[in-house]
């Protein structure tokens, strides 16, 4: 059991905050050439990844307070509104991100769903869209009521961060949540037609004695679980070293139901890894490798602050604002120049692992958008 007396979460981010807005200035906007006049149906980086998802988050906000991801006291830097995309600012770039060969677009946060209106801002998505797979990731808190509009506007798929099925243990973990409205809204997702998936943050000595039972959960409701390491990202950054731990360590007590590793081939979009199971059922379990196994060779995404910031990677120190370039009139053709500015400043690799490298550590992932 977790014990915040044995594993204190300190709350430094006075000491390491990085105010967002200053990171932005790094990649500073280039003037157009004129010899590029087109807007590109596909966009490759400089190491020749070819860029076909785009996170969105919506919203710096969240409901919950996870020790992993969230200061004790919230953040400080919480956008205002004014600073926020706007749903016709989001719909305009996801258009140009469309334009350019981005075929699939998830919307994230901090939760995406404390935004007011989300189901509005899916729907014109997926109606102007239809190439576009438009995914969400959510802390499962408002799914209940909101699967079957999110449903019914296109959304096609969503992602369930859920990291143990013991109600206190969620409530330590979350800083307060309650688990019976996250089982309610997965319950849900499943009956509007949804493709759900769990998300389970690996916590070393929090919560892998809950695998074996979050596989048998979501097997049991025909749902992919995937497990994810902890990435040392803002909050994460300051835990004790322990709370790290491997997918292949704390998959061990599954080693006798899980096959062979079957790679990406046909089982998403992103960076997970399947095994299948031993008994030939076809259920799958995922492992996200983000530390012990970089996957960053094949990565295919961008990110999108809810500020607007594009951002070529969650472990990028900066990004370009897209918003200030919108409001001050960019063209499309404008804005596409940005965009492959940003992606000649993708670095090869997120650099977790190089002690040299902090920069990761000083914004959490709900500022960025997980
Ligand atoms: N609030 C939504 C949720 O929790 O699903 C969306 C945003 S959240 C930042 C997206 C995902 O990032 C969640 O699955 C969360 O568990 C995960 N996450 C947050 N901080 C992380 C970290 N340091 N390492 C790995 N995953 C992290
Ligand atoms: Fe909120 Fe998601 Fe971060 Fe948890 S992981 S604090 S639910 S943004």
């Amino acid at each position: 059991m977790f014990d915040a007396r044995r594993t204190p979460i300190a709350d430094t981010r006075a000491a390491r905050r990085l105010p967002i807005a200053d990171s932005r200035t790094a990649i500073r906007a280039q003037p157009r050439p004129a010899t590029f006049d087109a807007i590109p149906t596909h966009i490759e980086d400089a190491a020749g990844r070819h860029v076909t998802y785009l996170r969105v988050s919506v919203t710096d906000r969240c409901d919950l307070a996870c020790v992993y991801c969230m200061p004790k006291s919230g953040e400080d830097d919480h956008a205002v509104r004014t600073e926020l995309l706007s749903f016709e600012e989001i719909a305009r770039l996801v258009e140009l991100f469309a334009r350019s060969g981005v075929r699939r677009v998830r919307l994230t946060g901090g939760e995406p769903l404390v935004r007011r209106d989300l189901v509005r801002l899916v729907e014109r998505i997926a109606m102007r869209h239809p190439e576009v797979a438009l995914a969400l990731t959510t802390n499962g808190t408002r799914l209940a009521e909101l699967a079957a509009p999110l449903r019914a506007a296109g959304l096609r798929s969503v992602n369930v961060s859920i990291d143990t099925l013991d109600a206190p243990l969620f409530r330590e973990i979350t800083r307060g949540g309650e688990l019976a409205p996250v089982l309610a809204g997965i319950h849900a997702a499943r009956e509007a037609g949804l493709e759900v998936k769990l998300n389970t943050v690996l916590l070393g000595g929090i919560n892998e004695h809950e695998l074996v039972r979050l596989v048998d959960f979501a097997w049991s409701h025909e749902i992919v679980p995937r497990f994810i390491e902890l990435m040392p990202l803002g909050e994460a950054a300051s835990l004790p070293s322990a709370t790290f731990v491997s997918a292949e360590t704390a998959l061990a007590p599954l080693a006798d139901r899980l096959a062979e590793d079957v790679g990406r081939a046909g089982a998403g979009h992103g960076p997970a890894r399947y095994r299948l199971a031993r008994d030939g059922s076809g259920r799958r379990v995922g492992v996200i490798t983000a530390v012990s196994d970089e996957f960053c060779a094949g990565c295919n995404r961008l990110r999108l602050t809810a500020r607007g910031d594009l951002r070529p990677c969650l472990a990028a120190p900066d990004g370009l604002s897209l918003r200030d370039q919108l409001r001050a009139g960019a063209s499309d053709l404008e804005l596409a120049w940005h965009l492959h500015t940003v992606l000649r400043t993708k670095a090869a690799g997120h650099g977790f692992v190089d002690a040299r490298r902090d920069e990761h550590t000083r914004v959490g992932m709900s500022l960025i958008g997980g």
